[in-house]
């Protein structure tokens, strides 16, 4: 039996070809290219975003607090600030930008704090879908978000309005990671609760986070590590830039405490490790693969179908060309309907106008008519009255005639 074009058939080699190595190919050219990751914080002040952020990379990206110059202008709405940096790590570059949003939650009202964010990230999408359209697009920047932590106050309780508000109104634009900021203020199992208090709202809010895909042909232990990441959502964060010393004289990144030491880079005080795993080492691919093939994707179908493009999964093409086609034969119709009302509106007018014109014409006629009568009128009884002058051979006088209303002719 032939095999059909589209079925693939398996084949033994007999020797070696070459091609497991495309794998360390794409590897090279990669490592050649560098990666490029975008990471946008959001949450209230003082929750530990920017200590996180220098936690997380291992470098003083963001200036401490206290190296900014205070200022005496409180600014009235979110701002969007972005910060990128090049870091490297065995011969490996990742370009990292940081978009921070400070002022969020920060103001009496804080209603419209998600807006400023969204239209951030709408406008990155919109940069990309510009390239895109270009004619070269050989040197495309990919400065979408790729993935959006959100500080969750640690209240203890359950998420504030303003939580529900900003994950509403932007899960379908980006990959939303919540954690709990400040663990280290909350005992075991006041997290356990919080968690589970957490998930229970997004649930109810019907919130999509973001959701790391488990692969089949993974090996046990990489499924095995992704669930463990997947169950530590939202992940319970203790960030600090400053190493501490332990009780046994080991110098770690952590908090000092006068019970003891939380240690930032030990999976069993807190999920920093987790949520860095997550970021950097296991799913940075993937946040950047979802961020392009699904929520930009969308983002950009709907955008196209708000302009009259509709697209089809594998081509670009007009609306259905039968309903285009309908569409502009009834645009057409209305088009010569428009014409023939202009014409009959013109028609009227010419004819209304002749019309008055025959009319005073016919006037003037009747008027020239009953003059030339008059006229006529006139002189026959002028001859009348002559007649009868000569008949009695009486000459009138020019007194007589004038008051008889006759031309005096001698
Ligand atoms: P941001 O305004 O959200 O950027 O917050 P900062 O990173 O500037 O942190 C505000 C304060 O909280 C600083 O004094 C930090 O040392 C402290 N801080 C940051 N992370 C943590 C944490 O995980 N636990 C505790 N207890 N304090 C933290």
């Amino acid at each position: 039996m032939k095999a059909g074009l589209n079925s693939v058939v398996k084949k033994a080699l007999q020797g070696y070809v070459g091609f497991a190595n495309l794998p360390n190919q794409v590897h090279r050219k990669s490592v050649k290219k560098g990666f490029h990751f975008t990471v946008m914080i959001v949450g209230e002040s003082g929750l530990g975003k920017s200590t996180l952020v220098n936690t997380l990379f291992g470098t003083t990206l963001y200036p401490g607090k206290g190296d900014v110059e205070p200022t005496d202008e409180t600014p009235k709405t979110v701002e969007i600030q972005s910060l990128s940096a090049e870091i490297e790590e065995n011969g490996v570059k990742l370009r990292l930008t940081v978009v921070d949003t400070p002022g969020f939650g920060d103001f009496v009202n804080n209603e419209e704090s998600w807006k400023p964010i969204l239209d951030n990230i709408e406008e990155r999408f919109d940069a990309y879908l510009e390239q895109e359209n270009r004619v070269n697009r050989r040197k495309m920047v990919d400065n979408r978000v790729h993935a959006c932590i959100y500080f969750i106050a640690p209240t203890g309780h359950s998420l504030k309005p303003l939580d529900v508000e900003f994950m509403r109104r932007l899960h379908t634009k980006v990959n939303l990671i919540p954690v709990i900021a400040k663990s280290d203020t909350l005992t075991e199992d006041e997290i356990k609760q919080f968690k589970q208090r957490i998930l229970d709202d997004i649930k109810s809010h019907n919130i999509q986070i973001y959701q790391a895909p488990q692969y089949e042909y993974d090996d046990p232990e990489t499924i095995a590590e992704n669930r463990d990441i997947i169950n530590k959502i939202p992940f319970a964060i203790v960030g600090s830039d400053r190493e501490v010393e332990t009780s046994d004289g080991k110098k770690v990144r952590g908090r000092k405490y006068p019970w003891g030491v939380i240690e930032v880079d030990n999976p069993d005080h807190c999920d920093f490790v987790k949520l860095r795993q997550m970021l950097i080492r296991t799913h940075m691919e993937e946040l950047k693969e979802y961020t392009s093939d699904v929520l930009y994707e969308n983002y950009r179908s709907e955008k196209l179908e708000t302009m009259g493009v509709q697209q089809d999964p594998t081509v670009f093409k007009e609306v259905n060309p039968l309903a285009k086609m309908e569409e502009e034969r009834q645009l057409h119709e209305v088009k010569l309907q428009k014409m023939e009302n202009e014409m009959k509106a013109v028609f009227q007018q010419k004819v209304a106008e002749k019309e008055s014109k025959l009319k005073q014409s016919e006037e003037e006629l009747y008027t020239r008519h009953k003059e030339m009568k008059d006229a006529l009128e006139r002189q026959r009884m002028e001859l009348e009255e002559k007649k009868r002058r000569l008949e009695s051979g009486r000459p009138i006088t020019p007194e007589k005639a004038k008051k008889k209303g006759f031309p005096f002719n001698k």
